[in-house]
């Protein structure tokens, strides 16, 4: 996942609260420290993580835990809120309001600008607009092709043309066949750093085409460096938001992430790999529940819509949100997740999946353990699918001996359900509110299922 190591650290860290015997100001002190450490190697600014972690630690020991909340829960709660506010607090989607709908990427070379764009091409298109990608890098030789390609795998029109030399040429050459589509993806060149004819070039293109989104494409791979980028580019060119890229491949991204949202510019998306749907819109809740192990079911309902019926989506998330939920959606939504994609990238998004901590080895094997849990649900009975509650030892026999699958995987499945419903009723009616979502967890913790 992105930010492994630093999820592992924050998991670990407040397991240890949630295993403590008694809240007193050392603990807070240990967390404190526990923390630090943990956002440091995730190369976020020293500044920052000592103004963060002093909130955390006065919350901890001046507030009062509220009516229902024990202390441990009240912490872990502050813990999740800080860290939530330190993101951004509020998720600044993109909505797509006119037409066409102008969604312009910036930034320095190999930030991921070119790929961004077919990511955002093939993002825009899943949920039924149409889209084109708009190629204006007349800078580097190879740019062209590369657009060309990319709105092949994106399945999109692509207008650019490697003969003309200047950026608003091209776009005045396309611009009236291009105001048919939706939404417009315009790649611009990069330079090594952010120079003037950089900015007199966007200045213009700008001043042109008029994007509604100016969006920055930052690696995550240059840490807190992001900060001073960020603020360079939104001086001189105005930016609307952020990608911030590679999140995938660096454990420095915590750095970015936090850079980004000092500086004001609000993260859009986040870039979690180099294939074409590896794109993910950046929601500071869902993403702070992912990375403490509490899952996301927003970001998990996205994903489902993409690939099962929206109404079948919405109708999981309806029941998820009344806290229905019993083994035929246990079922369903292992059926949903294997169209879906990888599972490494989908347990972290499902309500106490994310806590199973599975090193990457072992989420091969839970492929497996999956397939084996749908086999053995074919020999439940419909009743005991709806009320899984009734399902005691002479029944596990008996699915045991239909299914060929042992008494222990059964088990397995069935305390797994338990912990996923557990999760799934502490986010009834909370809408990721985490205070209400933690009051419905009634005295136990989400950690150290
Ligand atoms: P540009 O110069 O800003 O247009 O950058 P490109 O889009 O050409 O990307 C530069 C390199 O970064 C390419 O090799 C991409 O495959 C890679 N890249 C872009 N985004 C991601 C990402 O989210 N994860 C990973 N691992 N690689 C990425
Ligand atoms: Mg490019």
């Amino acid at each position: 996942m992105v930010l492994e190591k630093l999820s592992d650290s924050l998991k670990n860290t407040l397991q240890k609260i949630a295993k403590s015997l008694f809240v007193d100001e050392k603990l807070i002190n240990e967390l404190v420290k526990d923390l630090q450490r943990a956002l440091l190697q995730a190369d976020v600014n020293v500044k920052l993580v000592f103004e963060l972690t002093e909130k955390i630690k006065q919350r901890a020991l001046n507030e009062e835990a509220p009516k229902g909340l024990t202390k441990k829960e009240q912490i872990i709660n502050i813990v999740y809120d800080e860290l939530v506010n330190f993101l951004g607090k509020e998720q600044h989607k993109i909505e797509i309001h006119q037409k066409p709908f102008k969604i312009m990427l910036v930034g320095l070379f190999g930030s991921g600008k070119t790929t961004s764009a077919g990511k955002l091409a093939k993002f825009y298109t899943k949920r039924g607009f149409k889209v084109a990608l708009v190629g204006l890098d007349v800078h580097r030789p190879a740019a062209m092709e590369q657009i060309e390609q990319v709105g092949k795998g994106a399945n999109v029109m692509v207008f650019s043309d490697k003969k003309i030399k200047d950026a608003v040429e091209i776009w005045e050459k396309y611009e009236k066949e291009a105001n048919d589509f939706d939404v417009l993806i315009i790649d611009t060149s990069g330079r090594d750093a952010l120079s003037k004819d950089l900015v007199l070039e966007i200045e213009e293109v700008n001043r042109k085409i008029q994007p509604n989104e100016n969006i920055l494409v930052i690696s995550a791979d240059i840490g807190q460096a992001a900060q001073k980028q960020a603020e360079q580019f939104h001086k001189s060119c105005g930016i609307t938001g952020v990608i911030v890229s590679k999140m995938d491949g660096t454990a420095r991204g915590g750095g970015a992430l936090t850079a980004c949202a000092v500086s004001g510019a609000p993260i859009k998306f986040i870039g979690i790999g180099e294939k074409i749907d590896d794109l993910e819109q950046f929601n500071p809740q869902g993403f702070v529940g992912r990375i403490l192990g509490m899952g996301d079911l927003e970001a998990l309902l996205e994903k489902a819509k993409e690939v099962i019926k929206v109404e079948e989506a919405e109708d999981l998330g309806k029941r998820f949100l009344k806290g229905e939920f019993n083994l035929i959606d246990l079922y369903e939504q292992m059926e949903a997740m294997s169209k879906m994609g990888p599972l490494s990238q989908l347990v972290e998004m499902i309500p106490g999946f994310g806590q199973l901590k599975l090193p990457k080895e072992m989420l091969q094997t839970q492929e497996g353990k999956l397939k084996k849990w749908k086999i053995a649900m074919n020999s439940f009975t419909k009743k005991e699918l709806e009320d899984p509650e009734i399902v005691d030892s002479s029944r596990i026999e008996r699915i045991s001996k239909g299914s060929g699958i042992q008494t222990s995987e059964i088990r397995e499945l069935l305390k797994q359900y338990r912990q996923s419903k557990k999760m799934v009723r502490m986010f009834k009616g909370s809408k990721g509110d985490m205070s209400k979502f933690m009051k419905k967890f009634g005295g136990r913790l989400p950690m150290g299922g």
